[in-house]
């Protein structure tokens, strides 16, 4: 993933950091509220969104399990209509096609539609290296870059960011990317707005070619599609003469009919509406209308092994709404930052160690970063059930060892020796009931000592159960 999130402490450290900072959590707190509270209600309008949620779960899951079908059939779809497809199986592969598509137009200034895949295999510093500018066009996006900064949500990058500190932003480098802010700019959303506006208004009408992702393909007719709040995507898909759109492996669905149920699901997921304001759907090239040349990149990056996983795979429904982010409790404190990764929150948690692997610190760690609350299961729109996946993937990097587990292993070890001996299990019982008195309350030193500075120990009983089931119950 992307180079950006290199060098980043895993989360534990991250989070203890993040979480000292008190104008960070009044930001999120504030935002995630706002947010959850407006999907609910937009969610309890539809009598039947649990029908819904079923069919999304269901064609996810049916398209994945004949994902090769599919990818072929939009293929040969997209090549029909005029297109050209590239396969690319890593971050490494995707950014030389699109770097090499980009220097055959002789430009070296792209414009970019907001996208995760894009993020996800460090595209911005790749084409960076190659000469090539990309200039990010949605309002949040365009902020965490002025800023030299990283998104920490996925569907509001700079959910961090209060508006008193984006007019700052603004204020100091809008200029050095292009037309400057306006003078005496305030922090008023609608001034911040025009701000931007003007700002990107001369960099969509001199843009040669636009890069983009796709939140579906569909793999009938070859179509992809973007739903967006701001019209800058539709912008960049329709102004330049090449549209360049990475897209991950897993966005196909199979049918028009299929991506009704997902127009319904998405919108009142992420941005509580009933309907985003806009959907760009494009196939192939058209004469006289939109781009003259469409190249599409299919984009493995892990996705392959992930569908190997058979409780790991579901990660792969995600429609990248973002609801699970604005319910997650350790997200609201921790933020978005402290998980490493273009994919925070409890989807991050479950993604970014399967498209990585965990052999990373960071990525070790990201399956223990939830309480197991289960609250991003409930409001996940394809009913993604990350507790599960979480539980899943802390079995794996347990099983790999390292500094936390070892000690883990050898507890559960003399567990199960002593489960398997009952004899052993009540001398050991008695034992602890009769020294209970001298039983510390709190651990003074290991591992579990952090786990007792905020709670007591709990007491042993006088007697073992087995002992008094014997004397009341034989
Ligand atoms: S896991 Fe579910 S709730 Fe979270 S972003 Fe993906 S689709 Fe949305």
């Amino acid at each position: 993933m992307s180079g950006t999130y290199l060098g980043m402490p895993a989360f534990p450290e991250a989070a203890k950091a993040s979480t000292k900072d008190a104008r960070l959590r009044a930001n999120l707190t504030h935002a995630t509220h706002t947010i959850r509270d407006k999907r609910a209600r937009a969610v309890a309008e539809l009598d039947d969104w649990a029908q819904l949620r079923e069919a999304g779960k269901q064609i996810k899951d049916q398209t994945l399990r004949q994902l090769d079908r599919y990818l072929l059939q939009a293929e040969a779809a997209v090549t029909a209509a005029g297109g050209t497809v590239h396969w690319a199986a890593d971050a490494e592969e995707a950014n030389r096609i699109v770097a090499d598509l980009v220097k055959a137009t002789g430009r070296t200034e792209v414009v970019k539609v907001k996208s995760m895949a894009t993020q996800e295999i460090g595209l911005n510093e790749a084409l960076a290296a190659e000469g090539i500018a990309a200039y990010e066009t949605d309002l949040a996006e365009l902020i965490v870059q002025l800023g030299d900064d990283r998104p920490s949500h996925i569907l509001v990058p700079a959910i961090h960011k209060n508006r008193g500190e984006v007019r700052e932003i603004f204020a100091e480098k809008m200029g050095e990317w292009g037309r400057p802010a306006p003078e005496g700019l305030g922090d008023a959303p609608a001034e911040l707005a025009e701000a931007a506006r003007l700002h990107l208004r001369e960099k969509f009408l001199r843009a040669e070619v636009g890069v983009s992702g796709a939140n579906f393909l569909v793999a009938e007719t070859g179509t992809l599609v973007v739903v967006e709040s701001e019209g800058n995507g539709r912008m960049c898909l329709t102004l330049p003469k090449t549209l360049i759109s990475v897209v991950g492996i897993e966005k196909v669905i199979p049918t028009w009919r299929d991506l009704e149920v997902f127009l319904q699901l998405l919108p009142r997921s992420s941005t509580a509406e009933r309907m985003n304001p806009y959907t760009s759907t494009w196939t192939g090239t058209t004469d006289g209308d939109g781009p003259e040349e469409f190249h599409l990149v299919l984009l493995d990056n892990g996705r392959t092994a992930t569908l190997a996983d058979e409780v790991g795979r579901q990660a792969l429904r995600c429609i990248r709404c973002s609801a699970c982010l604005n319910v997650c409790p350790v997200y609201e404190r921790a933020g978005g930052h402290a998980y490493g990764s273009v994919y925070p929150g409890p989807i991050g948690a479950i993604l970014t160690p399967q498209l990585r692997g965990t052999a990373s610190a960071v990525d070790a760690s990201l399956p223990f970063a939830s309480t197991l609350c289960g609250a991003c299961y409930e409001v996940c729109p394809v009913a993604i059930d990350i507790p599960e996946v979480l539980v899943h993937l802390r079995e794996q990097v347990a099983d790999q060892g390292g500094p936390g587990h070892r000690g883990e292993r050898v507890g559960m070890r003399a567990a199960t020796w002593l489960l398997d001996h009952p004899a052993a299990l009540g001398a050991a019982e008695r034992l602890a009931a009769k020294t209970r008195r001298l039983h510390p309350r709190k651990l003074p030193v290991g591992p579990a000592k952090a786990w007792t500075d905020s709670r007591d120990l709990p007491e042993f009983p006088e007697e073992p159960f087995r002992d008094w089931w014997r004397k009341n119950r034989r």
